[in-house]
């Protein structure tokens, strides 16, 4: 088995580079409640192969206008426990900034993953079972490949190998904050209307803080140089100003990541022949990475 990638393992110019990445049940919908359980059950597998701890569970705070826009009822279906809270009482427990008249829903198997560990595990967990890993190598055509089966999970670049597929990719930006104290668990300001993410924030190992706002970014192509955007920065510093009162204000770093979304967020994992793709992303895929490579390796299985 060969794994082919046109970068170096670890590099920054697709949508997996960073220290962290929000890992929750808390969904509205109880298919990805259910597919996160799964992922979560897979990244404990991968940490005891890879001898070492990705996952830190703080929490989840989902910041609700009104309960009904929670993932209360998604998380019931799945028998996930969680509390719903008022403002009052999320202020006492926690340093966070919850808008008046909110609600807060707050899930405790949530938190982070330690997204560059993690990647790196996945690698590793590869060449451990045999696999061979070809770095610096741009694959330009399915066709060029010989093999029995391909699976492709090519990220922002995956229309130039399969163009018809349904994904368009935004440059989204990020920033991080200082912050010192106990890790505090991620939160997700949910957009009253489409009930999808609008602000979210996540510990960072190093600085303590990382913020973003979600499908924020601009359409590029994925080859398509570009910095942080500061108009998105601003509003990222404006919203860490509101909710974090105990944070450091001024953003200490700024940097870009790539979405490769679909039009309802979902993902696409098909077979057509011997090829098999994958694209897990919309923002929100890096928490079921173990789940969507279990799909992928029984789609490819299929082939062989
Ligand atoms: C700012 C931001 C915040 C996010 N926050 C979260 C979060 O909190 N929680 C969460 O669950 N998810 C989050 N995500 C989403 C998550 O990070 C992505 O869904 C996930 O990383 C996608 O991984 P991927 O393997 O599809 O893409 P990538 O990591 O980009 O991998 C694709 C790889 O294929 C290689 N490649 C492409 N074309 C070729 C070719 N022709 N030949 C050889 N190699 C090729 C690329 O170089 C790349 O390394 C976030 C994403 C961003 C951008």
């Amino acid at each position: 088995m060969l794994l082919v990638e046109q970068f170096r393992v670890g590099h920054d110019r697709g949508s997996s580079h960073g220290r962290s990445r929000i890992v929750r049940l808390a969904y509205p919908e109880v298919e990805f409640v259910e597919l996160a359980k799964e992922a979560f059950a897979g990244w404990r597998e991968l940490e005891r192969e890879a001898g070492r701890q990705l996952l830190q569970l703080n929490g989840l705070l989902e910041l609700v206008e009104s309960a009904a826009q929670s993932s209360q009822d998604a998380l019931e279906a799945a028998g996930a426990e969680y509390e719903l809270l008022d403002v009052e009482e999320a202020r006492r427990r926690w340093p966070v900034g919850v808008p008046d008249g909110w609600t807060v829903l707050f899930q405790l198997e949530a938190g982070i993953v330690r997204a560059d560990l993690a990647h790196r595990a996945f690698v590793d967990g590869a060449l451990a079972h045999g696999v061979r890993l070809e770095e610096n190598t741009r694959i330009e055509s399915l066709e060029d490949v010989d093999a029995k089966a391909i699976v492709v999970t090519a990220g922002g670049w995956v229309t130039q190998l399969v163009p018809d597929l349904p994904v368009h990719t935004t440059r989204e930006t990020v920033a991080y904050f200082r912050r010192d104290g106990e890790p505090l668990p991620s939160v997700v300001q949910l957009d009253p209307v489409t009930r999808g993410h609008a602000m979210y924030s996540l510990h960072d190992p190093v600085h303590g803080l990382k913020a973003g706002a979600h499908h924020a970014g601009a359409r590029v192509g994925p080859d398509e140089p570009g910095e942080a955007d500061p108009a998105l920065v601003e509003r990222i510093v404006e919203w860490v100003a509101r909710t974090y009162p105990d944070a450091d204000p001024m953003p200490v770093a700024a940097e870009t990541c790539m979405y490769t979304s679909t039009a309802d967020e979902h993902f696409i994992l098909e077979r057509r022949g011997k090829v098999v793709i994958g694209s897990a992303c919309s923002g929100h895929g890096f928490k079921f990475a173990p789940a969507i490579g279990t799909r992928l390796a029984a789609l490819a299985a299929d082939i062989l």
